[in-house]
């Protein structure tokens, strides 16, 4: 570790933990035999005020996410007036008529789930001639109460986000159930992803991402081990 990053870890746990999260994800990926560098680390942020981002931030750290338009709406914009080089995931579920904000604020857009919100999404971007890339979430898990379009018509909405709607799409996502194994999840989205040719998988959170690099991630989303424990 260089003299530089020494010192920021001392100056805030938030600038340690994220530290300690890119070693993780190297050593991760050396295990997998994976180049690091095809790892985006999205630093979820959700619930956390701009206070507790800002050191990840000016660490350099560019992708960060959140699950809520509305919170996203009104933390990132002035952050990224002052970090216009950032780009926002939005990582939670979405109601079609969020479409129009979600696209306005966006540069990824991880679970977009049905036709219905396919096709609000992909008409705000006409109308707003900006294309955030999209993933697919895909409900692995089969979990009545979880969003995500069931692996039995994942290939469908696939075909018609591409064909019917011309969306950027670029991968797939999961978020496993709670509790279970992860990695049975990790290889169907995989698979499905595969099949398809998109090259990129959302998956793998503190819990889990380690295994989910060992899988292929290309995507993690992590947030707890960077910003801390959200209060529930
Ligand atoms: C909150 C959230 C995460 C991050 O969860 P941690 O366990 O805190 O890392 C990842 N993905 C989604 C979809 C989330 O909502």
């Amino acid at each position: 570790m260089t003299q530089e990053s020494t010192q920021t870890d001392t100056a805030s746990p938030v600038a340690a933990n994220f530290s300690h999260v890119l070693e993780a994800i190297a050593g991760a990926a050396k295990t997998a035999g994976r180049d690091a560098a095809e790892i985006t680390l999205i630093a979820v942020s959700k619930t956390k005020p701009a206070e507790i981002i800002e050191p990840v931030l000016s660490a350099g750290h560019i992708d960060f996410g959140e699950n809520r338009v509305q919170e996203a709406q009104r933390k990132w914009p002035p952050l990224k007036a002052r970090y216009p080089a950032s780009r926002l995931h939005l990582i939670g579920s979405l109601q079609s008529n969020k479409a129009r904000d979600a696209v306005a604020l966006a540069d990824a857009i991880h679970a977009l789930d049905r036709e219905k919100l396919a096709r609000a999404v992909a008409e705000e971007m006409t109308r707003q001639e900006r294309r955030p890339e999209c993933f697919i979430q895909v409900n692995t898990g089969e979990e009545a109460q979880k969003s995500g379009v069931l692996p039995a018509d994942a290939d469908a909405l696939i075909d018609v986000c591409r064909e019917k709607y011309a969306l950027p799409l670029v991968g797939l996502m999961c978020l496993p159930p709670h509790g279970e194994e992860p990695a049975p999840h990790f290889a169907l989205l995989r698979k499905i992803a595969e099949r398809h040719g998109l090259a990129k998988l959302s998956m793998g959170m503190t819990a889990d991402y380690e295994i989910a690099i060992a899988f292929g991630a290309t995507h993690i989303r992590v947030g707890s081990a960077i910003f801390g424990a959200r209060e529930v």
